[in-house]
């Protein structure tokens, strides 16, 4: 097995031969798994010395995700959850039925003594699908106007992996997740899918639609990159 060395740390490489790249990739998963992509005209050899010497900013980006911790939501009194780019408080009411609302600047939870978290967080994510969609449904028609397209049928759902995609059928579907982002990630991700209904693809010409409708999107993209894990339920 292939590894790079870095203060005589082994970290193993996964090698992926791929037919279709040009250059060799190499990435850092927030797992820590390193993966070693290499085009068809260069050694294994070659392109394990080339990990070799990016060792140093390999350590970096595993350290980096090691970091992060998990983010753990109780849904308790006082905790705060963000919706919309704006930092809500919790309050708990006791009450017979689990309720979720917001409302000023809070998020009522109610519910009988001794609800458990994951109740309160499937109501949370009911309510911030409905919430969402009135809160996206105008940016989703004003950016479809500028890309010159019909407005798409929008769609909020909770998904793992996924920030968003569109449909066959002139739709979009958005991670509930994407709530939790600030305002410029989440209008960013509105441009890329709205993008995506005339440009399928990840080429030039779609990037161009995104800093056409977005010239700021790189900033948006870096934030997704660095805080996205941090935007769970
Ligand atoms: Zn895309």
């Amino acid at each position: 097995m292939s590894a790079v060395v870095f203060d005589g740390e082994e970290i193993p490489l996964t090698i992926i031969h791929s037919a279709k790249r040009r250059t060799i990739g190499l990435t850092v998963k927030e797992t820590g798994e390193v993966i070693l992509r290499i085009p068809p005209h260069v050694t294994e050899e070659k392109a394990v010395s080339f990990a070799q010497s990016k060792a140093e900013w390999i350590v970096r980006h595993r350290a980096k995700f090691e970091s992060r911790k998990r983010v753990e939501r109780y849904y308790a009194e006082g905790e705060t959850i963000p919706f919309f780019g704006r930092e809500l408080t919790i309050r708990r009411i006791e009450g017979d039925k689990v309720r979720a609302e917001i409302l000023e600047g809070e998020l009522l939870l109610t519910g009988p003594a001794g609800t458990e978290a994951d109740v309160f967080r499937e109501a949370v994510i009911f309510l911030f699908r409905r919430e969402g969609l009135k809160h996206l449904r105008p940016i989703v028609s004003e950016v479809a106007k500028a890309a010159g397209v019909e407005p798409p049928m929008l769609r909020i759902r909770e998904q793992q992996r996924k920030w968003g995609c569109c449909t066959p059928k002139n739709g979009i579907i958005l991670n509930v997740r994407v709530l939790l982002a600030p305002e410029l990630v989440i209008r960013y991700l509105v441009v890329h899918e709205v993008a995506h209904l005339e440009h399928r693809h990840h080429q030039d010409s779609f990037w161009a639609e995104v800093e056409r409708l977005m010239p700021e999107f790189r900033e948006a993209e870096q934030v997704l990159k660095e805080q996205g894990w941090m935007w769970v339920f």
